[in-house]
């Protein structure tokens, strides 16, 4: 298994979590980017927007309404906070395993970089 973010999913490499299911895991970014900054990952390894087909449609519904629900209970909902998916090169992407970044805590510029 040589993705890392498999790896967090099925424990072999460990780290703060902020949820998971049976569909998911939310940990805590170890290079945050803002005062609170999760990701949200399926477990299933897919490597990146890309590959999304319509019957991935439950499960991106899953990752972003587990984003939501985290979002509001880490009472970030009310000032807001950013969701993000970088794909590819130019988009940023550096793990090649589906994630979504929660930010939350500051303000946010826009563009973004
Ligand atoms: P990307 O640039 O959208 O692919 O984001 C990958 C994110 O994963 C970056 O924000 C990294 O800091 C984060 N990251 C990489 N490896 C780990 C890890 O082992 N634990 C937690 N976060 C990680």
């Amino acid at each position: 298994m040589d993705c890392i973010f498999c790896q967090i999913a099925s424990n072999a490499i460990t780290g703060k979590r902020a949820y998971e299911d049976d569909q998911v895991v939310a940990f805590y970014d170890n290079n945050p980017q803002a005062p609170t900054h999760i990701l949200i990952i399926p477990r299933q390894h897919i490597a990146t927007t890309n590959e999304l087909e319509l019957n991935h449609s439950p499960l991106i519904g899953h990752m972003v309404l587990t984003a939501t629900k985290l979002a509001k209970e880490l009472s970030l909902a009310e000032d807001g906070y950013r969701l993000v998916w970088n794909c590819n090169r130019q988009g940023g992407q550096a793990v090649y395993h589906i994630h979504l970044h929660l930010l939350g805590g500051r303000a946010m510029r826009w563009p973004p970089g």
